[in-house]
């Protein structure tokens, strides 16, 4: 085979040309990781400048390479990138006309190898998360809506047993109304989300999902492994969305559904610990984060010994009034004690959550009720942390992010009160 690169001595600086603009190891902690890479590069680049390199030599020193990089974190993306880069340096650095197909070809099949590698990596991953994510939702003590969640995390790992071994495996239902998400939404969820916008986003959610796995069973025989890898990508993307959707609509439920605090219509405190593994188990399946904040109202005891203890009722009501005011249905409020409440808001980015806090905080103190003919009213302090679950889950988990917020609370009162402290 004739060398791609000629003549020889333009290899050096091709392959610092190539470092400098195209390789993506500069995040990389470990040094030797890096020494590793840079060296199977120049291997390869020498093979290229080599008439006795044969092509398998070739596609074997870019599957060990992209076991490297999947070993160190390196996306598939930023791998291909370099792919492409080489490519490009090689066309640039002139190449007879009758080499050119070759080349093309060859990269061709180096694109395919590499990402046959990646995609295999990324099936492997993808059952035993998707496999933790299912326990998650079997964990739960009542599994609602969030079943439907559930029965198309089956149907994604499905489709990854089929990607993996399509001899021997079916793919997944493909039509949208016929898997069992397709057919709640067709029939019981219309009912139940009937003047919600909800609906539509979960439907075209889910005809997007089938579009893609629909997409993968098209080119899957052709092996088209890279699209493979960006359909599948899509595939657990929607997955999720669909599954925080559905845990919005769960928790507008179980507000429904748990007893109320008889004097401001927060939750009862007995429904916390419910709730928050909820929460907990909800976040780890969907991947995503809750809001978990603890709220003190300030100097409370002195509008009781002023004002007179149905005085203070009237203000934890006005509290109550201007959180439920600004948070979403699917955000819960419980009554922890006499004056506290802890809130919960599922997927909601951290800054997010603390405007709209700082929102209700200011219309708190700006509001007041009027009691025996005098305006009544008060600040209140908010500690505030952002719950991301782990596989380490332990029984005293709720305590210790409780201890955590009322911490963030208590330094709220100490540094002048009426504040969010995250
Ligand atoms: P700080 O700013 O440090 O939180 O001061 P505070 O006065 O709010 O704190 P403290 O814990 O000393 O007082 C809380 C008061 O809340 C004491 C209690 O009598 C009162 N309280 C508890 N439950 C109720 C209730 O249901 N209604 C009324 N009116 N008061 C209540
Ligand atoms: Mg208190
Ligand atoms: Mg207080």
């Amino acid at each position: 085979m004739q060398p791609i690169i000629q003549p020889v001595r333009q290899k050096e600086r091709l392959l610092e040309d190539f470092i400098e603009r195209y390789v993506t190891c500069l995040h990389l902690q470990e040094t030797h990781v890096m020494q590793q890479i840079l060296q199977k590069y120049e291997e390869i680049i020498n093979c290229f400048s080599e008439t006795a390199c044969e092509e398998e030599d070739l596609l074997k020193a870019f599957e060990s390479l992209a076991k490297t990089k999947i070993q160190s974190g390196i996306p598939y993306i930023a791998m291909s990138n370099e792919i492409f880069g080489l490519k490009n340096l090689l066309l640039q650095n002139g190449i007879e006309s009758s080499e050119l197909r070759r080349l093309l070809e060859l990269f061709y099949k180096i694109n395919n190898r590499v990402a046959r590698i990646y995609l295999d990596d990324y099936l492997k991953r993808l059952k035993h998360i998707n496999n933790i994510r299912i326990t998650s939702l079997n964990d739960l003590p009542a599994l609602n809506i969030v079943h439907y969640f559930k029965e198309h995390l089956v149907w994604l790992n499905e489709l990854v047993a089929y990607i993996d071994a399509p001899e021997e495996n079916r793919l997944p239902e493909l039509d949208e109304s016929s898997c069992i998400f397709g057919r709640w939404l067709d029939k019981d969820a219309k009912e139940l989300l009937a003047n919600n916008s909800k609906l539509e986003t979960l439907s075209t959610l889910h005809k997007t999902l089938h579009l893609f796995a629909k997409k993968i069973g098209q080119i899957l025989p052709n092996k088209e492994y890279h699209l493979v890898i960006s359909y599948l990508e899509k595939c657990e993307l929607i997955s999720l969305n669909i599954g925080t959707e559905l845990v919005l609509v769960d928790n507008a439920q179980i507000n429904q559904k748990v007893t109320k605090d008889a004097l401001t219509g927060a939750l009862n405190r007995h429904a916390l610990k419910a709730i928050f593994e909820t929460q907990y188990e909800l976040a780890m399946a969907t991947q995503s984060s809750f809001i978990l904040a603890m709220c003190d109202l300030d100097h409370f005891k002195r509008i009781n010994d002023t004002y007179g203890h149905v005085a203070g009722d009237e203000v934890l009501k006005l509290f109550v009034r201007v959180v439920k005011k600004n948070i979403r249905n699917s955000d819960v409020i419980i009554r922890y004690g006499g004056e506290e409440f802890v809130i919960m808001m599922p997927a909601i980015p951290l800054e997010k959550a603390v405007s709209i806090f700082e929102k209700i905080l200011k219309e708190f103190a700006d509001s007041d009720v009027v009691y025996n003919g005098k305006k009544v009213g008060t600040t209140a302090s908010v500690g505030l942390l952002e719950v991301c679950p782990s596989m380490s889950y332990g029984s005293s988990l709720l305590n210790d992010y409780l201890l955590l917020a009322d911490k963030r609370m208590y330094r709220a009162k100490q540094e002048g009160r009426n504040r969010v402290v995250y």
